[in-house]
């Protein structure tokens, strides 16, 4: 079978090239998925007979149509402070201009009446400096898991016709030929003139073989590692209400690492995450006034990056999440106060805590797994966020580990986010470029254009 394009993956990258393709263009495309449909997508965790996650073979949270974004909170910031480094690819106006330009679709896809939350102007700001703590500039569309989903819904309808979609259909490899490139699954092989790979951070592993087996250059990424916390919602009203999702940075004392706030839920639920069979730990909420909770969730996470002689962060960062996966069969959760006075939270300290955890994760204790440096960075942090939030150090704040973000392998890619082969395009998170649903999203539009020549 033979394409004009083939896009590997149905993430959000996936998914806005797509989008630009069909809308701008007659070319045959035909989009491959590891996963399901959005509608088959779903995680057996109920809490009730399935209460953590039994690693299915695809991962119905990070695969299948909507990619990682699927269930995710929606958040699409606006911003080229954070969620990757599209920006020194193509500038920083061309990533904005593209950034609103896929916020207007998902305006006019479902996401019509939602917020739009800006740092601009925001009085918060002073009082982040004044208590030795940063805060990123940024607006942020906040869709909300619910609305988020029928954005998708709504992209899919309208593309099912114009776009060949192969779900449950992973690409095994990817050939350069002399007339375009050769994608193999096992369910046949295909061939096309252009090549979009967009296959996020569960394609990983595949993109890394790629580009051994292609021998495109990539260079070591970091990795991020902390835990999620998650506090009664008024304690941080005043900053969410106004700001929504706050990325705020603060630089420890003692080692002047920096440590930053990261995904930010009001009212939101802590879940699980699966990424090649390891669980990990994120958040998300939803729009809907009936499905929020009481609490809020964020990150604190630690940068490290590893470059000489020990090159892979990821590995570490894995290591880490094992352990934690080997002491506690998943993920690990732990009240700030048990943490300070050096013991484990058991199930009868939780049952007494004020704060309700929103993810039954196992009790225990998060100083033997997370490296000393790391710990103490994020200890800190609590206290500064608890001068501009106080309450926030209060002994029932609750801790899950861990919380890892993997940033793929950067891939060597030229301004038009293209490899050393001419029609070979990588984008979104599976380029290491990015990050995040805007920047991914925004990645998959750009490389649309240049296919068609706009
Ligand atoms: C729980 C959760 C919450 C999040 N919340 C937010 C948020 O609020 N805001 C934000 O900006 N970001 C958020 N993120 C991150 C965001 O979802 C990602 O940055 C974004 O989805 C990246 O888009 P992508 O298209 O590059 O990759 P992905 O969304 O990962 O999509 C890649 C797709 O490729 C498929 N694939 C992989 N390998 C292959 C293969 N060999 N063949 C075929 N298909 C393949 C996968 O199945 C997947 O569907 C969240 C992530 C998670 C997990």
């Amino acid at each position: 079978m033979k394409y004009d394009v083939i896009i590997i993956g149905a993430g959000p990258g996936g998914i806005f090239s797509a989008y630009e393709l069909a809308k701008k263009s007659d070319l045959k495309v035909a989009v491959f998925e590891a996963g399901t449909t959005l509608e088959k997508r779903h995680c057996p965790i109920d809490g009730k007979k399935v209460k953590s996650c039994i690693k299915c073979k695809s991962c119905s949270i990070m695969n299948g149509f909507g990619g990682a974004g699927a269930f995710s909170d929606g958040k699409y910031n606006i911003t080229n402070d954070f969620g990757g480094t599209l920006h020194e690819y193509i500038g920083r106006e061309k990533a904005i201009e593209l950034m609103n330009y896929v916020d207007e679709i998902n305006m006019t896809h479902g996401g019509e009446g939602t917020s739009m939350y800006s740092t601009a102007g925001s009085g918060f700001k002073k009082l982040c400096m004044q208590n030795k703590l940063t805060l990123l500039d940024a607006s942020v569309r906040h869709l909300g898991t619910d609305k988020n989903y029928v954005v998708l819904e709504n992209l899919y309808n309208e593309l099912k016709d114009k776009v060949e979609f192969h779900f449950t259909e992973p690409v095994i490899s990817l050939k350069k030929k002399d007339d375009g490139y050769e994608v193999v699954t096992d369910k046949g092989t295909y061939s096309c003139d252009k090549c979009i790979v967009s296959v996020g951070r569960s394609g990983s592993k595949w993109m890394e073989s790629v580009c051994e087996e292609m021998d495109i250059p990539t260079k070591s990424n970091r990795v991020d590692i902390g835990v999620r916390v998650e506090i009664p919602a008024p304690i941080f009203s005043h900053i969410t209400d106004e700001l929504y999702e706050s990325k705020i940075v603060y630089r420890t004392e003692k080692y002047e690492d920096l440590v930053r706030t990261f995904c930010m839920n009001p009212h939101g639920l802590v879940v699980n995450e699966n990424t090649n069979g390891i669980i990990t730990v994120n958040g998300h909420s939803f729009e809907d006034d009936n499905l929020k909770t009481d609490n809020t969730n964020f990150a604190l996470l630690v940068a490290k990056h590893f470059s000489e002689p020990f090159k892979d962060s990821n590995g570490y960062g894995e290591s880490i999440v094992r352990l934690s996966n080997m002491l506690g069969g998943g993920v690990i959760i732990q009240r700030f106060g048990d943490l300070e006075r050096g013991r484990r939270s058991t199930q009868k300290r939780l049952d007494e805590n004020t704060v309700r955890p929103t993810l039954a994760a196992t009790p225990g204790d998060l100083s033997l797994v997370l490296p000393k440096r790391i710990l103490d960075g994020i200890v800190e942090m609590i206290y500064a966020l608890d001068k501009i939030a106080p309450g926030m150090a209060n002994d029932d704040t609750l801790l899950y580990g861990v919380e890892v973000k993997f940033y793929n392998m950067e891939v060597e890619l030229d301004s038009n986010l293209e490899t050393k082969y001419k029609g070979l395009y990588v984008i979104g998170d599976g380029s290491g470029v990015t990050h995040s649903l805007s920047h991914a999203s925004a990645s998959g539009v750009y490389v649309a254009d240049k296919i068609i020549g706009e």
